[in-house]
């Protein structure tokens, strides 16, 4: 389960540990927020993973902090095929563990806005895993990702019946005690919340991570 500080990583977690049993794998990439660190050990605790194994990758950095780089239709969050390598971890993970799933949270919205979040590179992701290891070839590991249905919104409603603790996620690009709600992802969050019909904990619990 691949598993990040937000909201969609969060609720395919809960979604996913009905069924099986989890063990989450956090990025800690260049520049990464330290509370979105933090929110996903918080995350991690609370679901009662088996494991939550953080992986550092200080030399992977979003686009805005790449000198030069175009960044064309893309977000200055982008990292470059950034999911080439998280799965690559993941699928190292599952052949060590015996895994026969791995889970991410990508909705419907990344989809249009990140090739690698696409059908057609999972597809070929997961081809490629089970042509390299004879152990997630016999186990048949699949990739999946159960909110690629859902938009941001029904993602929130969704985490709203699952009782996901959206009150120790982190939606912020930015650092700092508190969101600043002025970014985009702060702007997104608000906005899928107020979709949903759902309040937004953290506005009600001034953000503390108990
Ligand atoms: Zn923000």
């Amino acid at each position: 389960m691949l598993l990040s500080g937000g909201i969609d990583s969060a609720t395919a977690l809960y979604l996913t540990k009905r069924t099986h049993g989890v063990r989450a794998l956090t990025f800690e990439y260049h520049g990464i927020a330290r509370r979105e660190l933090e929110s996903a050990r918080a995350i991690a605790s609370r679901a009662g993973v088996a494991e939550h194994r953080l992986v550092s990758l200080p030399d992977l950095r979003e686009a805005a902090d790449i000198p030069g780089f175009k960044l064309g239709s893309l977000p200055p969050t982008y990292i470059p095929l950034r999911n080439s390598i998280f799965y690559a971890f993941a699928a190292s993970m599952a052949e060590e563990t015996g895994a026969v799933s791995i889970v991410g949270g990508h909705n419907r919205d990344d989809m249009k806005v990140f090739d690698d979040v696409s059908s057609e590179f999972f597809t070929a992701q997961q081809a490629a895993f089970r042509a390299g290891s004879p152990v997630l070839r016999r186990n048949r590991v699949h990739i999946v990702r159960p909110l690629r249905l859902k938009n941001k919104a029904e993602v929130v409603a969704l985490a709203g019946r699952l009782n996901v603790p959206l009150e120790v996620t982190w939606s912020c690009h930015k650092d700092g005690r508190e969101h600043c709600w002025g970014c985009p992802g702060c702007v997104s969050r608000r906005e899928s919340f107020a979709r949903a019909g759902i309040a937004d904990p953290l506005a009600l619990t001034g953000e503390k991570i108990t």
